[in-house]
């Protein structure tokens, strides 16, 4: 028995990276798991056949996260095909940095429409399943620069920031039908999303955090597991940080 058996948990933007990884570790779990992708098709597929391996269900859906209309008839397919939803991973993020000076109105609206929206149009489409089922685990990943700020991404830092207000919200409306609602902050994790910087300034990175390295998505989706298991039925509103005292 894992921790997860018997649930069902949707995970936005999991063919690659941290998303991938929560996927994983929840499959290892025994979570039935459902998922998004956008871009990268082929990764995607590879995903679900990965993901049934070890023995749960698994299906991808092709989604964009900043379309309302798109998580609505993305949550019905998932309540149709899985006949539940206990756990909503909002996952789906992208970066698109530059000064303030330099920065677009166009990169501003596309980090904010993926990042932030995104999280309100899951959530508003599952609420009605869960509010029904009197459960649900609802994870938002954030990032320690939505705490912090950051020069240079103004446009991602705002749409964290508003991740974290915006889980606490969910979390003081939703608390008394027992729908928890929590966020992750990651600090500097390597995946695809870092790799393309270069060397030296990871390199920097890692030796300004305590722990001295980068972290690892299994790190973060282990954070993720336990926020979705019974083991965390009372911590709801919290923003849990994982960046090896990164932030402290
Ligand atoms: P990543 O490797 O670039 O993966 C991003 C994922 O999001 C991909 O699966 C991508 O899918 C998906 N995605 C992007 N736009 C989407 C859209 N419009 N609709 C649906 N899916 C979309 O990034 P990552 O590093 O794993 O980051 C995952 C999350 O953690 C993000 O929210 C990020 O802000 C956060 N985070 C990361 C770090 C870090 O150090 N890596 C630190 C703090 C927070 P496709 O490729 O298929 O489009």
């Amino acid at each position: 028995m894992g921790l997860l058996s018997g649930k069902t948990a949707l995970i936005t933007g999991a063919s690659k990276g941290i998303g991938r990884a929560i996927a994983i570790r929840y499959a290892q779990e025994g979570a039935n798991v459902a998922f998004t992708y956008l871009s990268s098709v082929e990764k995607g597929q590879a995903l679900e056949d990965e993901l049934s391996a070890f023995g749960i269900k698994a299906k991808g859906f092709r989604s964009d996260a900043s379309d309302f209309k798109a998580a609505e008839e993305l949550v019905n397919a998932v309540v149709a095909e899985f006949g539940n939803l206990d756990i909503l991973i909002n996952n789906a993020g992208i970066t698109r940095d530059n000064l303030l000076m330099r920065m677009t109105e166009e990169a501003w609206d596309e980090v904010i429409g993926v990042n932030l929206k995104s999280c309100f149009n899951t959530v508003k489409a599952a609420t009605r399943t869960m509010m029904k089922a009197k459960a649900g685990s609802i994870i938002n990943i954030t990032s320690v620069v939505g705490i912090k700020g950051n020069a240079g991404q103004a446009n991602y830092a705002a749409s964290k920031s508003g991740i974290i207000g915006f889980t606490k919200s969910v979390a003081l409306e939703l608390g008394s039908r027992n729908i928890r609602c929590n966020a992750v902050a990651p600090g500097f994790i390597e995946t695809e999303m870092t790799a393309v910087l270069d060397e030296k300034t990871v390199q920097g990175w890692r030796d300004a955090i305590p722990m001295k390295r980068g972290g690892q998505p299994e790190e973060v989706a282990n954070a993720c597991v336990f926020l979705g298991s019974d083991m965390s039925s009372y911590i709801s509103g919290q923003v849990i940080q994982v960046d090896g005292a990164m932030l402290t």
